[in-house]
């Protein structure tokens, strides 16, 4: 057993004792029948070696780490010019704060919350049909993964279309500055249908590589994205990753990450590790109370951290 194997080990044991494990999302039916004793963890090294622990295999609701798939293929599509329809400033708010959108003329402060993610979507919308974009980012992360099992859990899309009141109030108002070129329902759709991909850590782990490897697949050896899009993406995923917990997820585990209200949470360390965890159960700020502190310990452990020149 190397050393990563018996640390990842170690925590899903100690997270399998942890008492207090937060709140799971109860917004929708999908997510608020999930056992919150689960823990999953996969690390995924620069050789390529893959630690996987706990519920590592077990399926969960990926909801806004798609914002960062979302986001590279819309990088993809517009290049900077996205940069013009959405900010890359932490927005120190919850993720579906509707009054930063009033005070900033309907420009979202980053593509991580949710009205920054809803302009991504139009973009990666526009020239196509719904279904087609759809397919799109599902097909971008089964290509990334190498696995095509990936797949949209039908009811949790249904849940989020039922009770997704306040996406749709974001939604109308950008449009209202002019900042939406698609039609609302549709623009939603993409939203809710990427939001409701369903993965386990392995799997996100393996999509979470290019970031890692400075843009590439280090399976294939092809380019995803140029280097300095990667470094960048990085650098949004640590300042904005996790709503207005991302301070305080930068000083406890110092890794660009990306959570999402299903108790996932992705990490890289660049040139290092791809890291997935789960824990269903999120914190007051709505990130992974128990990834977090997981992904917390495994920083302690293996000195993995962009601000440790050991990393
Ligand atoms: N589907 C959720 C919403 O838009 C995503 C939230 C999240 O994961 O942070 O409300």
């Amino acid at each position: 057993m190397t050393d990563i194997d018996h640390i990842v080990r170690k925590i899903a044991a100690d997270m399998a004792q942890e008492q207090d494990r937060g709140r799971v999302a109860d917004y929708i039916p999908g997510l608020a029948c999930v056992d919150p004793n689960q823990f999953g963890i996969a690390v995924i090294t620069a050789d390529g070696t893959i630690h996987v622990a706990g519920d590592g295999d077990t399926l969960f609701s990926i909801q806004s780490i798609s914002k960062v798939f979302a986001l590279t293929i819309a990088l993809g599509k517009v290049g900077d010019a996205l940069w013009h329809r959405v900010g890359r400033e932490p927005s120190g708010s919850a993720f579906n704060s509707i009054v930063q959108l009033e005070q900033e003329h309907g420009i979202p402060r980053n593509p991580f919350i949710n009205a920054g993610a809803i302009v991504v979507s139009d973009v990666v919308l526009s020239g196509h049909r719904p279904r087609e974009a759809i397919g799109e980012i599902l097909r971008f992360l089964r290509q990334l993964a190498h696995d095509d099992t990936i797949f949209i859990d039908d009811d949790v899309a249904r849940g989020e279309q039922d009770t997704g009141f306040r996406n749709a109030a974001l939604v109308n108002y950008m449009r209202a500055f002019g900042n939406i070129h698609n039609p609302v329902e549709e623009v939603l759709g993409v939203y809710f249908h990427q939001c409701a991909i369903a993965m386990n850590c392995r799997q996100l782990a393996a999509a979470g590589r290019f970031l890692m490897m400075h843009g590439r697949d280090p399976v294939t050896g092809h380019s995803i994205v140029p280097p300095t899009r990667a470094k960048r993406i990085n650098a949004l995923m640590m300042m904005c990753g996790h709503y207005d917990g991302s301070g305080e997820f930068a000083f406890r585990v110092g890794m660009p990450g990306k959570s999402g209200v299903g108790g996932g949470i992705l990490t890289v360390v660049p040139g290092v590790a791809s890291i997935a965890v789960w824990s269903p159960g999120l914190n007051e700020r709505g990130n992974s109370k128990i990834g977090s502190l997981a992904l917390e310990r495994l920083a302690a452990a293996t000195g993995w951290s962009v601000f440790n020149s050991r990393g």
